[in-house]
């Protein structure tokens, strides 16, 4: 049996991320507590006079937005200091200061993204330039690296340069700028870096979540010994803003062209499909009048046209006008279509992206009309889904909220007037309470449709949902309900089968079959026509992941024939997780490195186990989740942050079972920090600890490559419980379900939920013949958790993981019952067991 253990790697990251020792510093150098004389701090760089050149003028009126980098983190040791502890928050903060009061004083508009030494996130920065729609975005930072004589100037832009030719303008002059205010020592052979090189097809989630252009600079490095003590001085800082602030204006100065749509005008509602459009071009700067303000300044084959994406390539440029025109060369859908129009002025500078929008809207010529059910009965209470198809004279689809006007003789209709959505529309009309036809008629623009809808006695029975948000009651679209009903067996007769009854499509839900399943509309409703079955005896169900499986029993009364029902459901964990998808890496794998406990059980075997289970809890929460391995192989720490960065993930988990030094057992999680916050991590390592009765061992840093380069919210747990007394077994399926459990609760804690969430499920055994109860029955969950029946047939889980089952019903002289369940449905499971064969 191997006992290695797994070396702890806290102190290793905490060194990756510059927690170096203090330097130290000759004292006869010593001036102050900087230990540098202010010419050796400052003597390369000549005196700066401030003064607002002339070319600030065109700054008037430009709206900008300052990023002052991170803040709000003074509290975490070591983090984004230099080796006597200055903090970049503060730098970045100050610089950011003194740049605001330059392009005021040019009469600018400047917004900071923080109005002090607080924790903002980078979505949240980029929302407040998107929301504002400055014209542009500059994030201001100092950099780190492990090399310690490292300092240089260096501006960052998104993607590659063609992801935004405008980034790639502004960033060269703040370039220039910074780094002719700084003077450092080092050149990068490249200044301009594309945000892809530290993390591959995301970037830097700042200017990834942009919508104006932008950049981020680096000014210099804090963690060289004698910048950092530059940055200490709030003139070097100055210096540093006026840089930034040449370079700005410069920019600006330099023009920074635009374009207007002329024709048709912005937002038009067109019946032409093939119209021609004209885009009018300003070089930004011929408004500034002076000589030669009316010729050409726009490289003529800088210009680029695109409808809707694609290339135009036969616009013309009108010289007089200063306009592109162009006819739309193939018949264009209804509906909203988008015209971008690139190119570059004189100086070089590109276009401001900007979208121009118009409409086709060609008039109805058919309408189509079906309503569901075909046919009501004569009792005020049942309705018909009534709905529209609408297409122009080429038969496509007509322009989102056209309208059409409906009229109903001899019924009441919810709506006279309803708006197409992708040519599509629907309204519900009521019966009445006399037998006869309701007769519809719909019109739009010059097109008109009949429906004739027959009210009678022998009309089907009907149920109707209406599906909505236990809380809030407001309704629920997408929501799968399933029309069940009891199987022969457990309704102790045989139920009479008619047309359109099609057995072999019924799916099995434990004594009961699947009928017919329908999907919530906008108004959270669903209609069931179940034509040829006995009504007595339905349920419908909520099966939705996501949600609470739920049953709401049918039950019809001597005549009637239509029922409605509320069917109220609840989004497992408060809704948060649905649609997120998760990463669940499982470390290790094929040759065994890591922990190993008592019993031979592997560290990476527990962390699959453990990541599988979770996987299965995350989806019945309604989110999706991939395991980076399904198997016992051997992936490299590079492989795995391939397969993380080309997955399109929310969120990266790496799973650690471990051995603690000193045998303690706990959680801990790890996080880095440009991608996940620290707090959250505390929540998710207390709640887990808190789950699993462990101790709870905080959060560290991460020095996990793969936590670092994942370019999405990611975070590693390592359980320290392999060589623990009370977990000494830690293969055991029940501690393993727990583990899971306990990441689960941590991974909502980590997204902000308060609640805790828990299950039950409850069951009634019974003779799969008499239908009688069956009572000693024993009921085992995923082969551990046992109860037996009581004399009622019933017994019941409580407190359980909101999951599936893999449940097994056993009592001697029955068939033994397999089954799947889910402990997040209400209500109670009949098990029906087959006597054995004599
Ligand atoms: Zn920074």
């Amino acid at each position: 049996m191997k006992t290695t253990k797994i070396v702890w790697t806290l102190l290793v990251a905490a060194l990756l991320l510059g927690a170096c020792a203090h330097p130290k510093l000759k004292t006869e150098r010593e001036e102050g507590e900087t230990g540098f004389t202010r010419e050796e701090l400052f003597g390369h760089l000549p005196p700066v006079d401030y003064e607002i050149p002339n070319d600030a003028q065109f700054l008037k009126g430009v709206k900008i937005c300052l990023d002052p980098g991170h803040g709000g983190d003074a509290h975490i040791p070591r983090y984004k200091r230099g080796p006597t502890g200055v903090r970049e928050a503060e730098m970045n903060w100050t610089t950011a200061q003194f740049l605001k009061e330059f392009l005021e004083s040019a009469e600018a508009e400047v917004l900071l993204t923080r109005s002090g030494d607080e924790d903002v996130s980078l979505a949240q920065r980029a929302r407040i330039a998107n929301r504002a729609q400055v014209d542009f975005f500059i994030s201001m930072h100092h950099n780190a690296a492990s090399r310690e004589s490292a300092n240089f100037t260096s501006t960052w832009y998104h993607a590659d340069p063609d992801y935004g030719p405008m980034n790639l303008d502004l960033s060269r002059y703040v370039q220039q700028g910074v780094a002719e205010a700084l003077r450092l020592p080092e050149v990068a052979a490249n200044p301009l870096k594309s945000d892809y090189l530290m993390y591959p097809d995301a970037g830097f989630g700042v200017l990834r979540q942009l919508e104006v252009p932008g950049c981020l600079v680096e000014a210099s490095f804090f963690s060289n010994v004698i910048e950092e003590q530059r940055l200490r001085h709030p003139e070097y800082l100055k210096r540093e803003a006026y840089g930034y602030f040449l370079g700005i204006a410069r920019y600006v100065a330099a023009g920074i062209p635009f374009s207007v749509m002329r024709q048709p005008e912005p937002g038009a509602r067109l019946q032409d499909k093939q119209p021609e459009i004209v885009v009018e071009l300003n070089d930004g700067l011929r408004d500034r009048g002076g000589w030669g303000a009316d010729r050409n300044w726009i490289f003529m084959d800088s210009i680029r046209v695109r409808l809707d994406g694609r290339e135009i390539t036969d616009a013309t440029y009108d010289p007089q006008a200063k306009a592109v025109r162009f006819k739309v060369p193939d018949k264009l859908p209804n509906g909203v279509h988008l015209v971008e129009v690139g190119f570059r002025n004189l100086s070089g500078n590109h276009a401001r992206p900007h979208t121009h929008r118009f409409i086709v809207a060609c008039p109805i010529a058919q309408i189509a009309v079906t309503a569901k059910p075909t046919s009501l009965h004569p009792d005020g209470v049942s309705y018909a889904l009534v709905a529209f198809e609408a297409s122009d004279a080429d038969g496509t689809p007509v322009a989102d909220g056209s309208t059409l006007r409906v009229e109903a003789e001899g019924g009441t209709l919810e709506q006279f007037a309803v708006k197409t959505r992708a040519g599509k529309a629907h309204t519900y009309v009521h019966s009445p309470l006399e037998p006869g036809t309701i007769r519809l008629r719909v019109r739009g623009d010059e097109a008109e449709a009949a429906l004739a809808i027959p009210v009678g006695r022998d009309a089907v029975p009907l149920i109707y949902g209406q599906v909505t948000q236990q809380d809030s009651g407001k309704p629920l679209e997408g929501i799968q309900v399933e029309l069940t009903f009891p199987t022969a067996e457990e309704a102790g007769e045989t139920l009479t089968l008619l047309e359109g009854a099609e057995p072999d499509t019924w799916i099995h839900y434990l004594g009961r079959r699947r009928l017919d399943k329908q999907v919530s509309n906008e108004e959270g409703r669903v209609i069931f026509a179940p034509k040829g079955l006995r009504p007595e005896a339905f349920t419908l169900m909520i099966n939705q992941g996501g949600y609470y499986r739920r049953s709401f029993p049918v039950q019809f009364k001597d005549a009637q024939r239509t029922i409605a029902l509320n069917l109220p459901a609840y989004p497992v964990a408060g809704g948060i997780l649905r649609d997120k998808i998760f990463l669940l890496d499982p470390e290790g794998g094929g040759v065994e490195t890591g922990a190993v406990d008592c019993r031979g059980n592997e560290a990476s075997d527990l962390n699959l186990a453990v990541a599988e289970r979770l996987k299965v809890l995350l989806e019945s929460a309604g989110a999706q989740a991939r395991l980076i391995r399904t198997e016992d192989i051997y992936l490299s720490a590079q492989q795995r942050v391939e397969i993380a960065s080309n997955m399109q993930v929310d969120r990266y988990l790496a799973i650690e079972h471990g051995l603690a030094e000193d045998a303690t057992s706990g959680v801990c999680f790890l996080y880095f920090p440009e991608m996940e916050g620290r707090r959250g991590a505390e929540r998710a390592s207390a709640r887990a600890a808190a789950e699993l009765g462990l101790k709870d061992l905080g959060v560290a840093l991460s020095g996990d490559a793969k936590v670092r380069h994942a370019a999405i919210p990611a975070s590693a747990v390592r359980l320290l419980t392999m060589d623990a007394a009370e977990v000494d077994n830690a293969a055991d399926p029940a501690w393993l379900d727990r583990e899971a459990y306990a990441l689960y609760q941590g991974l909502l804690a980590q997204l902000g939920l308060p609640k805790e969430y828990s299950a039950m499920l409850s069951l009634r055994a019974v003779n799969a013949q008499t239908g009688l109860p069956l009572e000693g029955v024993e009921i085992t969950l995923d082969g551990s958790l046992s109860r037996l029946t009581d004399a009622s047939g019933r017994c019941r889980f409580s407190s359980i993981l909101p999951r599936f089952y893999d449940a097994a019903a056993r009592k001697k002289g029955y068939e033994t019952f397999w089954v799947r369940l889910s402990a997040a449905e209400e209500g109670e499971y009949v098990l029906a067991l087959r006597p054995e064969a004599e």
